[in-house]
């Protein structure tokens, strides 16, 4: 729990860093696909907020557009700053 809080605290930096900058939804929907088929993806973790299982995060992150794909094997998507 503590390593995901201090995820959360460090992709909320990044994302204040950037100017709080969103994503658009078509933006924000091409993420969820690319997420939707990742084995990492858990659609019902986070109480149904979904979760990368990798970083904990929950589908809220698709929308930060300092967001970055953490997949160990190369990013699905990138940030969009
Ligand atoms: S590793 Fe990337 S594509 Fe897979 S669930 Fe996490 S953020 Fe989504």
């Amino acid at each position: 729990m503590e390593a995901k809080a201090r995820r959360l605290w460090s992709e909320l930096r990044r994302w204040r860093r950037a100017g709080y900058k969103l994503v658009d939804r078509a933006e924000r929907e091409r993420r969820l696909q690319l997420c939707a088929v990742c084995p990492h993806y858990a659609a019902r973790g986070n109480l149904g907020l979904g979760q990368c299982q990798l970083c904990g995060c929950t589908r809220a992150k698709l929308w930060l557009a300092s967001a970055r794909c953490p997949h160990p094997e190369g990013a699905r998507w990138e940030a969009s700053t």
